[in-house]
């Protein structure tokens, strides 16, 4: 029997999302009263929130890997961490297991790649959008990723802290993200992740200047391919 274990609450906004669309897709797939075999573990985002502000990503690292060590425990024979950002702290997570991590920024890249888009623009976290981890990861699959200049990834980072993660979607969050989205596509773009959990739930129903590829749904998606793998 396979059990999917999701390491979330990073934020629960999004995690809630992941139990969601996990269950529809086994419903989609094996129909009648079919759900998700999972296990979760759901953090306190406000100790990890301040880890990852304080640059302690060690601490962090430590915490996420007793968690993950749980759900093993428990019966998980994978693993989804539910946010981007956190797999800053992947390659700690991989040592200390045994399952396999699977990880979402090969979801997104597979994607990408399949697709055919080579630069894409990236909003995320600014861990995400500044930092290497994921960048280098999408490399991999030959995507180039362009981010929006200092000041907009600021407000970006802002709006995922003060707002989306605490359930808060605003039409003048809205705009501002789809006006960097333009400017993006405007310096060669051909696609946009949303390298951010919560970021769909923000932009769920608008009509984007580019193709979104959502790194909450494509996660989602590699989740469902493992647990329902013959
Ligand atoms: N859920 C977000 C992400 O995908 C941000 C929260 C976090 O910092 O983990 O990166």
């Amino acid at each position: 029997m396979r059990y999917l274990g999701v390491l979330g609450g990073m934020s629960w906004e999004s995690t809630a999302s992941y139990y969601r669309l996990l269950n529809q897709g086994v419903r989609e797939r094996l129909g009648g009263l079919h759900s998700a075999p999972l296990l979760l573990h759901s953090v306190d985002f406000a100790g990890i929130a301040a880890l990852q502000k304080a640059g302690a990503w060690d601490a962090a690292a430590e915490q996420l890997v007793v968690a993950a060590q749980g759900l093993q425990q428990a019966g998980a024979t994978a693993l989804l961490l539910a946010t981007n950002t956190m797999h800053k702290v992947a390659p700690a997570l991989e040592a200390a297991l045994s399952i396999p991590l699977l990880h979402i920024g090969d979801a997104v890249g597979q994607a990408l790649q399949q697709a055919g888009v080579r630069r894409a623009a990236l909003l995320g976290t600014r861990f995400t959008m500044q930092e290497n981890f994921y960048r280098l990861r999408l490399e991999r699959f030959g995507i180039q990723v362009l981010v929006p200049e200092p000041a907009a990834m600021a407000e970006i980072d802002r709006v995922i802290f003060a707002e989306l993660c605490c359930g808060q979607f605003t039409d003048a969050s809205r705009v501002f993200y789809l006006q960097q989205l333009q400017a993006l596509q405007a310096q060669g773009a051909e696609a946009a992740i949303l390298g951010c959990t919560e970021i769909g739930l923000l932009l769920d129903g608008c009509s984007p200047p580019l193709p979104l590829f959502d790194s909450a749904e494509l996660h989602v998606a590699m989740g469902l391919e493992w647990l329902l793998m013959p």
